[in-house]
């Protein structure tokens, strides 16, 4: 089947077996098209869990994802697109190291990105989207926090509640860890009127340099938001899609090699249509003890983060 037909047969699977089809804005294009709902990871499990007729679900993205929407609706059948595709950050630490450090912490609350198994999940307190967390660390009873796994999106955090002691984990994204400096200085110098968006999960140094910082969403907002050029410095998917969508506009994909998540990148629409027909991608299943444990920290974000 060329391009086109695949996409039709897709459409076709989609209404066939009632199934849901969620993509993480760092999606291929094609896979967005195909999709049911676009958008951010934590976005993406609030809005299957609304929408109860839908008990076949298949989450294109990474695994903490799929595991996310399980968490909240235990009751659909959630397949991941790709068995293989999973978020390095996601297992950058131990459950047991965490807990290790929380007997010789007492005191300490332990916050956690989204992106982060779901066993991690269930040894935290509370999780936060990068939109979320200034707002729910400064709201969290406790003055010391440890925060995992993201060094990056931590150290970002802290300037804002200098009040607590967060404790950073040495954990990063590598896609968004890898762009430097230079690659803004050199991005600059070829579109110097153009305005940079960050995602807070690259380098201090970096998000220092731009001048809109935010979560993915936010930073599709803030481009649609001002008349001027944006390089844009989180994944290509969204330089990718905002291209496509406003050819008009300048839209400038900063470090494209290395903004290019290869794990975000795994799932083709031949994956897609496979598991859809049950011939590929992975169950989710988790056991009802430790979802329980991870969907507390969950509940504490909503909780906190409103
Ligand atoms: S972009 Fe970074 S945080 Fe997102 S899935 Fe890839 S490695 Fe994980």
């Amino acid at each position: 089947m060329n391009k086109a037909e695949l996409k039709a047969a897709i459409l076709q699977a989609k209404e066939e077996t009632g199934t849901l089809v969620l993509a993480h804005t760092y999606q291929d294009p094609d896979i967005i098209d195909i999709a049911d709902i676009t958008g951010d990871s934590f976005a993406l499990s609030k809005a299957a869990a609304g929408i109860p007729d839908k008990k076949r679900v298949l989450l294109c993205g990474v695994r903490f994802m799929a595991d996310t929407v399980k968490i909240l609706s235990p009751e659909k059948k959630v397949v991941l697109s790709h068995r293989s595709a999973t978020c390095p950050m996601a297992e950058q630490i131990a459950p047991e190291r965490v807990r290790a450090f929380r007997e010789a912490n007492p005191d300490v609350c332990v916050c956690a990105y989204i992106n982060t198994s779901t066993e991690l999940k269930a040894e935290c307190d509370v999780c936060v989207t990068s939109s979320t967390a200034v707002k729910i660390v400064k709201a969290l009873p406790s003055d010391r926090i440890l925060f995992i796994p993201d060094q990056n999106l931590g150290g970002y955090v802290s300037q804002f509640v200098p009040e607590k002691e967060i404790i950073l984990w040495d954990g990063c994204c590598p896609t968004h860890h890898s762009v430097s400096v230079k690659d803004i200085q050199d991005a600059k110098a070829v579109h110097p009127g153009a305005k940079i968006a960050v995602h807070p999960e690259c380098r201090k140094e970096v998000v220092a340099l731009c001048d809109f910082i935010g979560s993915t969403s936010e930073i599709i907002n803030y481009c649609l938001s001002v008349d001027d050029d944006v390089i844009i410095a989180t994944e290509r998917g969204v330089c990718d899609k905002l291209r496509r969508d406003y050819p008009e506009r300048g839209f400038y994909q900063l470090a494209q090699n290395k903004l290019t998540c290869p794990n975000m990148k795994m799932t083709t629409l031949q994956n897609v249509y496979d598991a859809l027909l049950g011939n590929f991608g992975d169950v989710i299943e988790i056991e009802e003890e430790l979802r329980l444990k991870a969907k507390r920290s969950i509940d504490n974000m909503l909780k906190y983060g409103g």
